[in-house]
């Protein structure tokens, strides 16, 4: 990382005045309201079969700046790599995790959540037992929908559930997508970040039509972008030419505070509470309150 990197300290697309990074007139999104009750849940499936683009960030901060809202929030690590956990501070080795609901060698699901130190989020961990999962569930009935039934059992409890996916379409990610209400899509600023996503949708459009007709595109999250280089404005224009209004307001600039807070094992809302970065996630949680995205 460059220390030219750790020098942002604006929210990205000031530079035009009145315009967001988007290129839309700039929107401030109001408080959400003090919700009186909790539950039942909607799930959200973070999703992208292209690593590195901020997936788990994103779980984890927005995760983390809607329970600073008070709403109560459960995330579900669903990659073998245990991104998540880890950067929530969960440890993921002996003891029950989102596999052994998957694989049914646990029951009960409240056995694996996990109380993170961010108040009103949890976690149901993950490690790279969950790697064998797809070779275990391929000869299941409706093996499409083990994911859906086992968060059944805990949603009236949470207001929101996400699902941190791993980087492929396999039978994990479409479980995921069977699960959810809404997906969000996560997009690097840098070229190549169009590539695959075709596929993406052309996936969530397969299981909309056979599996989960409900499913909702709840947007496309900006990331890593960063306002000083004509590249990342180019590519952020390129995604809202292709996707218009379903391209969020709301963008995430590149800084050394993800990569920081991550070694921490903390959000960067309560590593680095004023800095921007935090700002970006706390905006992305209003906005997505006021789309009703999340309730
Ligand atoms: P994914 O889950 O899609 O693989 P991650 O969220 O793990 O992506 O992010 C990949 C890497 O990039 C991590 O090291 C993370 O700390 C870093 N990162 C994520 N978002 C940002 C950002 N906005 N600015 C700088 N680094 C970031
Ligand atoms: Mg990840």
């Amino acid at each position: 990382m460059s220390v030219q990197q750790e020098n942002i300290t604006e929210l990205p697309g000031l530079a035009t005045p009145g315009l967001g990074p988007t290129g839309r007139p700039k929107r401030e999104f109001p408080l959400p309201p003090v919700l009186k009750s909790h539950g039942p849940a909607r799930i959200i499936t973070l999703c992208n079969q292209k690593g590195g683009v901020g997936k788990t960030t994103t779980t984890i901060n927005l995760g983390a700046s809607l329970a600073e809202y008070g709403r109560k929030v459960l995330a579900i690590d669903f990659d073998p790599q245990g991104a998540l956990s880890a950067g929530l501070g969960v440890p993921s080795h002996d003891r029950t995790t989102i596999y052994d609901l998957l694989i049914g060698s646990a029951k009960d699901v409240s056995e694996a959540i996990v109380e993170t130190k961010t108040p009103g989020l949890d976690v149901i961990p993950a490690n790279i037992d969950l790697s064998a999962a797809e070779v275990h569930l391929v000869n299941e009935v409706a093996r499409e929908q083990i994911l859906a039934r086992v968060l059944r059992q805990v949603s009236d409890r949470y207001d929101v559930i996400l699902i941190d996916c791993q980087p492929s379409l396999g039978l994990l990610t479409v479980n995921a997508l069977t699960a959810a209400h809404g997906v969000l899509i996560p997009l690097e600023c840098e070229y190549f970040a169009l590539r695959g996503v075709a596929l993406l949708v052309e996936t969530i459009e397969k299981v909309r039509d056979r599996l989960n007709p409900a499913i909702k595109l709840d947007g496309i999250l900006a990331t890593m972008y960063d306002s000083r280089t004509l590249h990342s404005r180019e590519v952020l224009e390129r995604v809202v030419d292709a996707f218009g209004d379903d391209v969020l307001e709301t963008v995430i600039s590149r800084t050394v505070k993800f990569p920081d807070a991550s070694v921490a094992a903390s959000p960067v809302t309560s590593f680095a509470p004023e800095h921007p970065a935090a700002q970006n996630y706390r905006q992305l949680a209003r906005e997505l309150v006021a789309r009703g995205a999340v309730a």
